[in-house]
């Protein structure tokens, strides 16, 4: 085990071979240490948010978020339980940047007077324009996205596209604080360890050169993809990317885990026994949910009953009266649509609810 001495105090602590930037258990510090020479170099602009929620607010939390969404909340308290919590720290790369795009394309709008006859080729109109955002972006900077649950995916944008970035705009991502608080950016204060609550801190082992690329990145795809909302065909897209700050800042998440053992006939259908939620330290918006029943579970009991009732109606057509096989025609239909919908089920689910009080962007 190697130690390191303190950049600013000199106190010596353990190293740690997976830290970009180290910090000082004992004053907080932050510095990086240059490979080749040696020479240790502190940083300046790093940040902390504090948690407002302690250990002993997470069941009051989960309650009132599930009492909102189960079909049953005067049952939340016989058939839900928590199973753990716990509080994380993770460090972000916050790069503001001002986004600027150009877009041009064809739309296939038909712009018709009456009397005048379809022609195809003059049909579709070029159109073009520009649209600038600015942003917060966050990059975790962390290895791997995938160390706590949730963390894949929080950029839930207003414009009806696909997500595939792990990076999000902070203002408008991780909910919105009680009334008469600052927001989550306003609130960072120089980093301290203290500032943590006895919340775990994760180290920063990312660099900020590839914090910088990938938010460019992602940028630029997410205004891609806004783009092509707009046209038919987007034939050119371009977006020019100034940085104006950057910074590091230890952010705090909770993650829950729940049972669910319902009293009901669903306890039959429902497959994973422990779901997660993710939420929001400051904010406390619950981010990301494992639902207690998703839609599959639904579609699923829906497929079993009219496949009952469709084996039933069959056997009545047999014995009774023909009349009964068009109830059979109807309950086989239901079931091949439920059975064509599980195998087609979308990965994402529409009734999550993701930092649902999205602030505007800024413009
Ligand atoms: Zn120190």
């Amino acid at each position: 085990m190697f130690e390191v001495s303190c950049a600013s105090c000199q106190s010596s602590f353990e190293f740690n071979p997976d830290d970009y930037i180290h910090l000082c258990p004992f004053c907080s510090s932050g510095f990086v240490i240059d490979a080749e020479e040696g020479a240790k170099d502190l940083i300046g602009d790093h940040y902390i948010v504090s948690s407002n929620i302690q250990k002993n607010n997470i069941e009051d939390i989960f309650n009132e978020w599930i009492s909102k969404r189960y079909h049953r909340p005067e049952r939340v308290k016989a058939e839900f339980s928590i199973l753990g919590s716990y509080g994380v720290m993770l460090p972000f790369w916050v790069i503001s940047a001002e986004a600027h795009t150009f877009w041009s394309g064809h739309s296939a709008k038909q712009t018709r007077y009456s009397g005048q006859t379809r022609d195809m080729a003059s049909g579709f109109m070029k159109e073009e324009g520009r649209f600038s955002r600015r942003y917060r972006w966050c990059i975790l900077a962390r290895k791997s996205p995938k160390e706590h649950w949730g963390m894949e995916r929080l950029h839930n944008p207003k414009e009806k596209l696909m997500v595939d970035w792990d990076g999000f705009p902070l203002d408008e991502s991780l909910g919105a604080p009680d009334e008469g608080m600052q927001s989550l950016y306003e609130s960072k204060q120089p980093f301290k360890y203290e500032l943590a609550n006895e919340i775990a801190i994760m180290g920063i082992q990312t660099k900020e050169l590839s914090a910088v690329t990938r938010a460019k990145d992602q940028i630029n795809e997410y205004h891609r993809r806004v783009a092509k909302t707009k046209i038919g065909t987007l034939y050119e897209h371009r977006t020019e990317i100034e940085v104006i700050g950057l910074h590091v800042v230890h952010i705090p998440f909770w993650i829950i885990r729940y049972s669910f053992t319902p009293k009901s006939v669903f306890k039959y259908f429902t497959t994973a026994r422990e779901r997660r939620l993710l939420v929001q330290g400051y904010t406390k918006a619950v981010l990301d949910a494992e639902l207690p029943l998703n839609s599959s579970d639904k579609v699923m009991t829906n497929m079993l009953v009219c496949g009952t009732l469709a084996f039933v109606s069959l056997t009545l057509s047999v014995f009774l009266h023909p009349i009964f096989y068009i109830l059979f025609i109807m309950f086989l239909l239901v079931v091949v649509l439920s059975a064509w919908k599980i195998i087609n089920r979308d990965k994402i689910d529409q009734e999550l609810v993701k930092g649902k009080e999205n602030l505007e962007p800024l413009r």
